[in-house]
């Protein structure tokens, strides 16, 4: 680097807390508890699941930060289920964590090296009040993940939020809203109609899909609204991040066209649009939970994309994979983990975050993804 000043920053790792300790602070339903996913992560963290309480997790989540060479690492709160008349409903949510459990445990402990990546659901009326007690307490970016999150990206309360945050930040520098994508399998929406809130576009595969969801079909997403009340947002200065390019996380290929939706066109359409300064404000796209056999395909299209565009993220604890093993046999190792054959986990040695950057760095040498988000904030 020649920029003594520009960061290698690792801007998308989520964090979490059972509620045992801390019950303000966070909680994962008992479903969620139950799911081969919940297990996966633990299992990447080097967790055991028979200890699992909030003290362990602060420890676990604080020696992976501490022990990686990283310069620095956002750690995403996530705010609970807000109804539609502005009620908290953390009964709803299978996952979320406060935003004071990284001011105050995370970041006191490794303030050099843990930034607050913050939640604040469009739909709490406090809102406003909220987004600046977090830049306050220098938050660097917003989390949403809509359909976790049940959060209708048509809806006018969630424009007023984007419009907000277009104006809201660190000296005149807007708060990047880091928006999920695409296909979601980490956190689970406990309302299943609100699958589609994570797609920017509804094709007649998605169409065919849902129809045979039968009484468990997902909204239908109003994507006319949606992209306007991006624009607006966009217009007037917001900063977004598209989470995972949009990119499918299981299939590529024309196969995968069909089964999994993808956003990736859209996400370029943006890139492209800010490319050319048709916003105030601008786009980026993190390329978080890349570090696998199944989107290594989509490698050669990422480096297409805007380079000033991408953000570096590892998603974790999302697995990250040494992509230099054997690509078909991670793949078959990973589908029977998927299907409950824990034991075929193969965990890499070193620090995940590190992995992750590692492997990364070699797909994509000298890019500079790795401190753009040091710029950005
Ligand atoms: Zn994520």
């Amino acid at each position: 680097m020649d920029d003594p000043d520009l960061k290698i920053i690792d801007m998308h790792m989520h964090v979490g807390l059972l509620g045992d300790q801390w019950p303000d602070w966070g909680h994962f339903s008992d479903w969620y508890r139950r799911q081969i996913v919940y297990k996966l992560f633990l299992f990447y963290s080097r967790i055991d699941e028979k200890k699992v309480s909030d003290l362990y997790l602060r420890d676990m989540t604080i020696k992976t930060i501490d022990s990686c060479s990283l310069n620095k690492v956002v750690c995403l709160a996530l705010d609970p289920v807000y109804d539609t008349t502005g009620r908290r409903r953390t009964d709803l949510s299978n996952v979320w964590v406060d935003n004071d459990f990284i001011v105050k445990e995370l970041k006191k402990i490794l303030p050099e090296k843990v930034l607050l990546g913050a939640s604040v659901h469009p739909y709490d009326p406090q809102f406003l009040d909220r987004i600046k007690k977090y830049v306050d307490e220098e938050a660097v970016l917003i989390k949403w993940l809509p359909s976790a999150q049940m959060i209708d990206l048509a809806e006018e309360k969630t424009r007023d939020a984007m419009l907000s945050l277009a104006t809201i930040g660190h000296n005149g520098k807007p708060l990047p809203l880091l928006l999920h994508i695409g296909p979601e399998f980490a956190i689970p929406t406990t309302d299943q109609r609100t699958g589609s809130y994570d797609y920017l576009t509804w094709s007649w595969s998605d169409k065919l899909i849902n129809s045979m969801r039968g009484r468990k079909r997902w909204h239908r997403p109003k994507t006319h609204k949606i992209h306007e009340n991006l624009k607006a947002g966009l217009d007037e200065g917001l900063i977004i991040i598209f989470a995972h390019a949009g990119l499918p996380y299981f299939s590529s290929g024309i196969p995968g066209r069909f089964l999994e939706h993808s956003d990736f066109e859209t996400v370029e359409k943006y890139l492209d649009l800010t490319k050319k300064g048709v916003f105030k404000g601008k786009c980026y796209t993190d390329i978080s939970a890349f570090c696998t056999p199944f989107r290594y395909k989509f490698f050669s299209k990422v480096k297409k994309l805007p380079p000033e565009l991408l953000l570096f993220g590892s998603d974790f604890p999302t697995p990250a994979f040494e992509l230099s093993a054997d690509l078909n046999e991670l793949i078959n190792d990973f589908k029977a983990v998927l299907k409950g054959q824990l034991y075929r986990i193969v965990v890499p040695e070193d620090n995940l975050l590190d992995v992750n950057y590692r492997e990364l760095e070699k797909a994509f040498p000298g890019h500079p993804m790795f401190t753009n988000f040091s710029k950005l904030i």
